[in-house]
Parts: structure tokens; sequence; C-alpha cells
């Protein structure tokens, strides 16, 4: 899955623009090199944990408690983010403002689908 999250958590995240994601199963992916750092808020219920890397603090992946066997790789991390050729998928557009674009073609949901 390619998506693009605009969820008010991922702008803090991104400095704003939203976050650009691929989903995959967590089986099929392994860290090549190290451990990174994890993250789960204390306060928020089902609160994914995030991933980062403990050098440079940049943002690798996150896993949600409500989607198991699932990892969430960001873009930004990888090492060649051209394999991505952008989001099919667009969550959270009730979160969306004006300077944020939705990509022709792309389906768009205001919140996570099949989550109220
Ligand atoms: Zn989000």
């Amino acid at each position: 899955m390619r998506g693009l999250c605009l969820c008010r958590t991922c702008q803090k995240i991104s400095g704003g623009a939203g976050n650009l994601f691929i989903g995959l199963e967590a089986d099929g992916f392994r860290y090549s090199r190290g451990e990174p750092r994890r993250f789960t808020h204390p306060e928020a219920a089902d609160a994914p944990t995030r991933e980062f890397c403990g050098d440079c603090g940049v943002h690798i992946a996150a896993r949600s408690p409500r989607a198991p066997g699932g990892l969430i790789v960001k873009v930004g991390a990888l090492d060649d983010p051209a394999v991505f050729e952008g989001p099919s998928l667009v969550v959270w557009t009730e979160d969306k403002h004006d300077f944020h674009m939705v990509p022709e073609g792309a389906r768009a949901f205001p919140r996570v689908p099949g989550r109220p």
C-alpha cells in the first residue's frame, strides 16, 4: 500500500505536509543494520509505536495495535524514495488544509477506511 496520511499527528511529525508511507507485512521487513529507538505515547489508547534512528532522529516506521502484523515505513527514510511512485491512498482528509494536495486518481478517505 502506498499512502499519504494528513492527520494532525503526521502534520506535526513531518513539519506540516503530512506523511508519505508504504504499508506492508511486518514479517517481510527487517533492519539491515542496528535497531531503532521506539516511542509509544503513554496516554493515547491504541497508540502506534514509532521507530526512529537513534543517531539522527529520523522517523523510520510505525506499528499499530489496530493493524497487527502490519508495518508502516516512512518514504523519506528509504535509501531510494523513488521506488514509492506516489500515494494511491490518502487518509485523514478531514484534517486536510488548503495547501495540501491529494493526487489525482488517489482514493481519499476522511479518516482511515473501516475505522470510526
Ligand atoms: Zn497520520
